[in-house]
């Protein structure tokens, strides 16, 4: 989570452009905040933290749906 606490965050394991495609490079070692965070609707709950990081990055709220799409690796 380097990279978090300034006033433009992002983390220094995070590898990609936000909006795009981007994965965790330390995924299988991230930390316990990390592992405990759920993205918005992920177990059917809206996730507000979730919500107000991405509108950060300018994007969208997920959807209560978002777990149910196909994921396209070919994007
Ligand atoms: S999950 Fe990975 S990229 Fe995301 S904040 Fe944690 S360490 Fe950084």
């Amino acid at each position: 989570m380097n990279g978090t606490d300034c006033k433009s965050p992002r983390c220094t394991a995070l590898v990609g452009e936000v909006g795009s495609t981007v994965h965790c490079s330390i995924y299988e070692k991230r930390s316990s905040p990390c592992r405990e965070f759920e993205a918005s609707w992920e177990n059917g709950e809206q996730n507000v933290d979730c919500d107000k990081a991405r509108a950060r990055f300018g994007l969208p709220p997920l959807q209560s749906d978002w777990a149910e799409i196909p994921f396209d690796k070919s994007a």
